[in-house]
């Protein structure tokens, strides 16, 4: 049977035409598709800017930079995660501090974020594991306290949204409970243009600090300039770096966002398939989506006995099912263990870990398909695996 990856992108004729068009154009990069993508991001999202970047990687040191984290501050983040977000303050000459997570959700645990509240921490980072909506309004609570700013990994949860205590829904993206929000468009994740990532806010003095960052720290809006030797003049006004994101990646991302909301069904019906049968399967339970959260479904997470994981895991890669584990504890990284953090054991996210497997899911998957992916799950648990 052919190999059924853990995630697969949806590239249509349209995709492609729409990309062959933009190469076509005068500019294939700084051209007016960038523009275009960044207002229908923006739009989408709910938010009154959009910038795009070159990954949800330079996305994330962007906004880390905008809010202020160098050395002497430090970003406080979920160790479930991808270790982008950690490593993105450490461009920035900062530092990383991790929360504990609750094991049943995967997501940052709001009732932990305030006993790390040390004096460095300037930015607190959740992230919206495998596209379920952090707890994003207990944590803007503990920042606002702080005077934190809130910058929120999304690179999983484009088009998820969530609802707060006075009955109100949220877009994730809209940055009602954050400062700024980062998106990945891997071809992992729900929406893709190659490699590429953005950034939402509302706040207009961090869009202009966005964008500059973008583009090696320069500008060439004169209300921004020290003076003006004329028209061919710009200045440099910050260290930036080339982060840019080319027109005819824009082209795919706008032709593929108009896809998104089917996508994003497609997935919650995968998610829904899975559901009722992990239910009724002994020795197995998924991941909880917490109250709260209206989830974009970019991972299904089922957690086994920490003894067993391996032989499950053993057994869907036989059969030719892209299982993977989402995420080694970002602290347990060599690096990070080389860098102070060995002994920083976060309990929820070891639990968590050592249960934890990613099963496949991506729009075009049928019932059939997760027939398959559940059947080898049991018969692994059952040590009959084929
Ligand atoms: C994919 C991912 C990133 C990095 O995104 P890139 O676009 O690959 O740079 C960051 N954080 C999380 C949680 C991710 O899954």
């Amino acid at each position: 049977m052919a190999f059924l990856p853990y995630a697969r992108q949806e590239i249509s004729d349209g995709d492609v035409t729409a990309v062959v068009t933009a190469l076509r154009a005068a500019l294939i990069t700084q051209g007016p598709t960038v523009d275009r993508f960044e207002k229908a991001l923006a739009e989408f999202a709910g938010a009154d800017f959009a910038v795009a970047f070159n990954s949800c990687t330079a996305a994330l040191h962007a906004a880390y930079a905008a809010a202020g984290v160098g050395p002497g501050a430090s970003v406080l983040t979920s160790p479930n995660t991808f270790v982008a977000t950690a490593n993105a303050a450490l461009y920035l000459g900062g530092s990383v501090r991790f929360t504990d997570i609750d094991p049943e959700t995967g997501l940052m645990d709001a009732d932990d974020v305030d006993d790390h509240a040390e004096a460095s921490v300037r930015v607190v980072a959740p992230v919206h594991f495998g596209g379920e909506v952090a707890p994003m309004e207990a944590i803007a609570a503990v920042a606002e306290a702080r005077q934190w700013r809130v910058v929120e990994d999304a690179a999983h949860a484009i088009g998820a949204t969530y609802h707060t205590s006075d009955g109100r829904d949220h877009r994730v993206g809209a940055c009602a409970h954050s400062d700024m929000c980062c998106f990945s468009f891997h071809p992992a994740k729900q929406l893709t243009t190659g490699e590429g990532g953005a950034v939402t806010t509302n706040d207009p003095a961090l869009y202009a600090r966005l964008k500059r960052f973008r583009s090696h720290g320069i500008t060439r809006d004169a209300a921004e300039m020290t003076h003006n030797d004329g028209p061919w003049y710009y200045e440099q006004l910050e260290l930036g770096y080339n982060y840019r994101l080319t027109d005819f990646q824009c082209a795919l991302g706008l032709s593929q966002l108009e896809r998104l909301p089917g996508w994003l069904e497609a997935r919650a019906r995968v998610a829904g398939w899975y559901d009722a049968r992990v239910a009724a399967m002994p020795g197995v339970s998924r991941l909880i989506r917490p109250r709260w959260s209206r989830g974009a479904h970019h991972l299904y997470v089922i957690r086994v006995d920490p003894a067993r994981r391996r032989t499950v895991y053993d057994g869907l890669l036989a059969a030719g099912i892209g299982a993977n584990v989402h995420y080694i504890p970002v602290y347990r990284q060599p690096y990070y263990q080389q860098h102070g953090f060995a002994r920083t054991n976060r309990p929820g996210a070891e639990a968590y870990y050592a249960s934890a497997i990613t099963v496949p899911v991506f729009p075009a998957m049928t019932e059939s398909d997760v027939e398959r992916v559940v059947g080898v799950v049991a018969r692994s648990l059952e040590g009959t695996t084929r």
